[in-house]
């Protein structure tokens, strides 16, 4: 079987006839609300803005979900992504508490949201398992402690337990409920036409070159016109050109996700309990996750961004290491290729969590950035805190994630 490199499954298997052909924007206008960017944050925020009731326009500048979101390997994970003993530190123990819960409420609630717009994106219920090995057990079991005396909902396994249940060897596991797997790129499609659906406008190759600003509204100027508004919410994955300012809040990381081919019957029923997502808790970390047909997903190898012209003989390098990683894990898969690898690039945030909300800088505009590795919920935390904001209700829970954190 030959890999397919640079190619993502979830956007190369989607039909073509399904896919909206959305217009380019043209004209000037107002608007309560502008978006900048259609992945998984833009689209979720767009529904969110548009079902309470604000006149909403969406702005990309490819196609909708065909940025990290389309790339990315599918997980609705529960916890933000870096240790609740480090946002501890960083942030003092109630902020890493609200952080937690606010993500896992991100999960459940996003969940719940792809069931009741009926959207067909594979979502299927699972637990997180950390696993770690002799030399990393000390620190897993303190970040275990730490969870438990936050009172986050976590529990602890052991080697045996592991084995059983995931086929594995680990000295010790940490198991969180509530999190999913998905197609991102259904999901993403999916919410944009339920925004659609609710009064929202999208559009496709329009990308935002500036936004100027006075004391009494913000103009979007985008290709093909501008638009007048008060609430501009900038939900282009990481800071873009348009954000200089911004840039130095992210560091410019890559990562790589490897999907099989279908597992055999027979080695699949080495592998333990399908209804997992298995992480480890090296640096950088590893995700391993089941499709529905069968096939494994590993998502890691993170490093920093390189330049695009040793990007391709780094895929297929990085592509047999994360195998070569896999089958560390997974002895009985020895035999089995990689279908596809691909990679993208993300910024990733001094601390691990997104940035949403205000910056006193940039009147009449919210952000919703940072998506690293483990973010597809923070598109739907990322939402509803947005919609908040411009509705002018803010939580002030919702500063865990302001840029004054
Ligand atoms: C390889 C990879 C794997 C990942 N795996 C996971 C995972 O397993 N689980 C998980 O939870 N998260 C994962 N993530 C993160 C997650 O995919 C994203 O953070 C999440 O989908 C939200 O994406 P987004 O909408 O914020 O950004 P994106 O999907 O990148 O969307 C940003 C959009 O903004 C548009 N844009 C940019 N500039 C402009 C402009 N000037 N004008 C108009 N539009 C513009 C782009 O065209 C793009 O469509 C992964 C990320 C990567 C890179």
């Amino acid at each position: 079987m030959r890999t397919r490199y640079g190619i993502s499954p979830w956007i190369r298997d989607f039909p073509a006839s399904r896919r909206p052909e959305l217009p380019r924007f043209r004209g000037d206008r107002a608007a309560d609300v502008v978006i900048v960017g259609g992945g998984l944050t833009g689209c979720a925020t767009a529904y969110a803005c548009a079902a309470a009731g604000l006149g909403t326009v969406l702005l990309d500048a490819e196609r909708l979900g065909c940025g990290s979101t389309g790339r990315s390997a599918g997980l609705l994970a529960p916890e933000p992504g870096p240790a609740f003993r480090d946002v501890a530190a960083a942030h003092g123990l109630r902020a890493a508490r609200i952080a937690f819960e606010t993500w896992r409420r991100g999960a459940l609630d996003g969940a719940a949201l792809l069931r009741r717009l009926g959207i067909r994106c594979d979502l299927q219920p699972c637990d997180t398992i950390v696993v770690a090995g002799r030399d990393e057990e000390k620190r897993l079991r303190r970040e275990l402690a730490a969870r438990r005396e936050a009172g986050l909902d976590v529990t602890s396994l052991g080697a045996r337990q592991v084995a059983t249940l995931m086929g594995l060897e680990a000295a010790a596991a940490l198991r969180s409920r509530s999190s999913f797997t998905l197609d991102p790129y259904r999901a993403c499609l999916g919410l944009a036409s339920a925004a659609a659906r609710r009064g929202a406008e999208l559009f496709e190759r329009s990308r935002v070159r500036q936004v100027r600003f006075t004391r009494r509204y913000a103009d979007v100027l985008a290709e093909g016109g501008t638009i007048r508004t008060r609430a501009v919410v900038v939900a282009t994955g990481s800071a873009t050109s348009e954000f200089k300012a911004l840039r130095r809040h992210f560091r410019r990381r890559e990562t790589y996700v490897v999907m099989t081919e279908p597992v055999p019957a027979a080695v699949r029923r080495q592998l333990g309990d399908r209804a997992f997502i298995l992480g480890d808790v090296r640096v950088p970390p590893h995700r391993v996750r089941w499709t529905r047909d069968d096939r494994l997903v590993v998502a890691g190898a993170d490093q920093n961004e390189t330049p695009p012209r040793t990007r391709n003989a780094l895929l297929v390098q990085r592509t047999g290491q994360l195998m070569y990683e896999l089958l560390t894990m997974y002895p009985a898969i020895s035999g089995l290729q990689p279908e596809y690898g691909w990679e993208a690039s993300y910024g990733d945030t001094a601390d691990g969590l997104l940035y949403i909300g205000a910056h006193r800088n940039f009147p009449f505009h919210l952000f919703a950035l940072g998506g690293g590795r483990d973010s597809v919920t923070g598109a739907f935390v990322a939402a509803r805190i947005v919609v908040r904001a411009v509705q002018g209700a803010p939580d002030k829970a919702d500063q865990v994630f302001g840029w004054n954190r």
